[in-house]
């Protein structure tokens, strides 16, 4: 179960200060917060650190909502009180000590992008530095899929790679995918062009290929969740009497595409079997009341799913 005792979420007074929460009703002025941040938390025996990278807020763009109009995007935005015709995606990445290893899941924007948006993205390690974590002290990195908010922090501004002593596990399918430029004839619009810098991101690291249904690490299983990506894959952790089920991408933010499950962004692969899975997902987290975290969900980016008319909504757990 989550601890949600005082002690549990607030594991000491740096912490605390530390913790740089966004309150969500100011979620489109999250870009302004540079450096990023970090917010721990117990399940079961493992400590659970939330990282900011950071946040992008930019205009609405045409078909960012694949299947309704552009307006009807835009006033889900505001809706969601994320003004002036924009919308805005935080980036998340996770860090679980399990007590014998320290395991990263998805590494983030990557240092290209804290230039390129002036700190907006990219703050990964300057919230890891914050938490105390050094990246030679990561274990094992999980990959969840190959977009580039979740894999361009593999590695540094001069190409090395980014945690020296980390083992990289990056889903079997994906790997595959990704790796044949062919496949670029099978991607959607916004994954049609993924392929030269997926390259790129990847290019020269030593990984370990993972399946579905494994134990990636201690407490750490892999489940298919597919869709947004061929490969892309959720994580069920699990300590003592704690869960937490780690969904990555089946939804981006929660406003849009849990409050409306149907809708499509335009970053998934393939919409209707992304459509799909976050049925099945939500549907099995709100009947068991598991907690979930989301890459893309508000910092510091878990709650509960519950049904909600024909969609779903996320009750967050702090
Ligand atoms: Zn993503």
């Amino acid at each position: 179960m989550l601890d949600l005792t005082r002690r549990g979420l607030f594991a000491g007074a740096a912490a605390t200060a530390a913790a740089t929460m966004v309150p969500r009703a100011s979620l489109a002025l999250a870009p302004s917060l540079k450096g990023g941040g970090y917010f721990n938390y117990k399940v079961g025996d493992f400590d659970i650190i939330a990282l900011r990278d950071g946040a992008r807020t930019f205009p609405m763009p045409d078909g960012f909502v694949a299947n309704i109009s552009k307006d009807k995007a835009i006033e889900a935005a505001a809706q969601a009180y994320i003004p002036g015709g924009n919308i805005t995606i935080p980036f998340n990445p996770m860090l679980i000590n399990t007590g014998s290893k320290l395991v990263l899941i998805d590494t983030g924007n990557g240092a290209g992008a804290f230039e390129a948006s002036k700190g907006a993205v990219g703050n990964l390690k300057n919230s890891m530095a914050a938490a105390g974590v050094e990246p030679k002290d990561v274990d094992i990195v999980i990959i969840s899929h190959f977009h580039g908010d979740h894999i361009n922090g593999l590695k540094n501004a001069d190409g090395t790679p980014a945690f020296p002593n980390a083992e990289i596990k990056v889903p079997a399918v994906e790997a595959a995918f990704w790796g044949d430029e062919a496949n670029a004839a099978k991607a959607n619009g916004y994954n049609k062009g993924n392929f030269a810098g997926n390259k790129k991101a990847m290019e020269g690291l030593k990984t370990t290929p993972y399946e579905a249904d494994k134990e990636v690490a201690p407490g750490i299983t892999s489940v298919s969740t597919p869709g947004h990506t061929p490969g892309h894959m959720s994580f069920v952790v699990s300590s003592g009497n704690g869960k937490l089920f780690v969904q990555s991408d089946v939804t981006n933010i929660p406003a849009f595409f849990l409050r409306n499950p149907d809708w499509f962004v335009a970053f998934d692969n393939d919409p209707e079997m992304a459509k799909a899975t976050r049925h099945k997902v939500y549907d099995m987290a709100a009947a068991e009341k598991m907690l979930i975290a989301g890459y893309h969900f508000p910092f510091p980016c878990m709650g509960h799913v519950e049904k909600d008319g024909a969609g779903y909504r996320l009750v967050p757990a702090v």
